[in-house]
């Protein structure tokens, strides 16, 4: 049959074949195949494209994103019967990711992460709702070609008066040139003449959600942040790594007696103080003393001989790959002990690590190692990893753990 100029015949849908081990993964429920494990392809494929992963018996295995300038080839949307994704299958995939979230968060909170990727069945897909502020963040360029289909299921569920992409760094240049779309476009509304105020548990704060690291803040914490302002009272603290300062304004509002915020970045630092600003009407925060330092964080307490009452320790992943694992180790053990030496006579340490290639037993046991080379008995309060609004289902999605240890 011959068909109209201009009327390429549509390409047959693409299908792969992967190893026994990645075959395995994926039954069990692993979101990721990479280009290792492919054996076969029936075409060469797009970005964005849906690839059909058929099993060994030439049965329907999964259907998922594919990307082939990433190695993580293609990531799994569903795996199980045969399924049409259609537009049912998303309504009804976002109402599930939405009623997740349904009673966690009160007006008090309206700051939080609504889509977690992966873990929420949304590969390489973020959504974060910063009060009337929508933040997309993709991980993949898989997800381009379908963003106004997705953008569009998004705002019958969602309404918001902007929504904010941000590309990460290695999708930005395809984006642009393949898209014409940028990290930081609107994809809906006007741009917010400065940050976007929202709240959580009732503090006020800012996300720079054009610009800001991640989608603009850092919403993991907020479990955190609270046990901090439990644990304040009377004490003086320094947050260490405060990025805009958000430990240190709970912390206030906790009694603290004082918050020191220690960050590299001059930029951060001057979003802490805001912060700290917008939440003068809480009588606690308003009697805090605060200061400010803008140094490294292992030079500064290294050298320093000031004792505090709480120190947080929560640095940016110090391993982006497996290899790195030993040596990030190496600096959490590190840093903790040198955290401990400003630690006064009862002083509790909150100590974090965000690399999702450091386990988090391996990590605790860094920290508690560093404890016991200080000398001084103390005891271990509590451990805490992943909040609800951002599940980790699968290993390599663990990235967040913290450890509480009190001198005693
Ligand atoms: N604790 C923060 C998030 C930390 S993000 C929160 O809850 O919001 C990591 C921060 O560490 C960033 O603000 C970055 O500027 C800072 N940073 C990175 N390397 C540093 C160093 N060597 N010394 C001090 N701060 C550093």
């Amino acid at each position: 049959m011959s068909r109209p100029a201009g009327h390429p015949a549509p390409l047959p849908r693409l299908r792969l074949r992967i190893t026994a081990a990645a075959e395995t993964a994926v039954r069990g429920g692993h979101p990721w195949v990479f280009s290792d494990s492919v054996l076969e392809t029936n075409r060469p494929g797009e970005t964005g494209e849906m690839a059909i992963i058929y099993d060994r018996k030439d049965s329907f295995l999964a259907i998922g994103w594919f990307d082939p300038d990433s190695p993580i080839r293609v990531r799994i949307l569903h795996a199980g019967k045969p399924q049409n994704l259609d537009d049912g299958w998303w309504q009804a995939r976002l109402d599930q990711t939405l009623a997740r979230r349904a009673r966690l968060f009160t007006a008090e909170t309206t700051g939080c992460r609504l889509i977690h990727g992966e873990s929420d069945g949304w590969p390489g897909l973020v959504l974060d709702r910063y009060d009337t502020t929508l933040v997309l963040k993709l991980y993949t360029a898989a997800w381009l070609p379908a963003l106004a289909a997705t953008v569009k299921r998004l705002q019958v569920k969602i309404p918001a008066d902007r929504i904010v992409l941000r590309l990460s760094r290695n999708i930005q240049a395809m984006a642009e040139k393949k898209f014409a779309l940028r990290d930081g476009q609107l994809l809906h509304g006007t741009a917010p003449d400065g940050p976007v105020i929202f709240q959580e548990n009732g503090v006020r704060f800012e996300a720079d959600v054009l610009r800001g690291q991640k989608t603009g803040f850092f919403l993991d914490q907020r479990e955190n942040r609270h046990e901090v302002e439990m644990l304040a009272a009377g004490r003086r603290v320094l947050n260490a790594f405060s990025f805009s300062g958000g430990f240190s304004v709970y912390a206030a509002r906790g009694g603290a007696a004082s918050v020191t915020d220690l960050d590299i970045s001059a930029h951060a630092l001057d979003s802490a103080k805001r912060n700290f600003a917008l939440n003068q009407s809480h009588p606690a925060v308003a009697a805090c003393q605060r200061e400010t330092v803008q140094a490294d964080a292992f030079e500064w307490i290294e050298a320093g001989t000031e004792k505090f009452d709480l120190i947080v320790l929560d640095p940016p992943s110090l391993a982006k790959r497996a290899t790195e694992r030993p040596a990030a180790l190496h600096a959490y053990e590190r840093l903790n002990g040198l955290g401990l030496r400003r630690l006064a006579p009862g002083g509790i340490l909150v100590a974090g690590s965000c690399s999702a290639q450091v386990p988090a037993a391996d990590f605790f046991d860094a920290v508690r190692r560093a404890a016991a080379k200080s000398g001084r008995p103390f005891t271990e309060l509590k451990t805490m990893q992943h909040p609800p609004d951002h599940p980790a289902g699968f290993k390599e999605a663990e990235y967040l753990k913290v450890i509480y240890l009190k001198l005693t």
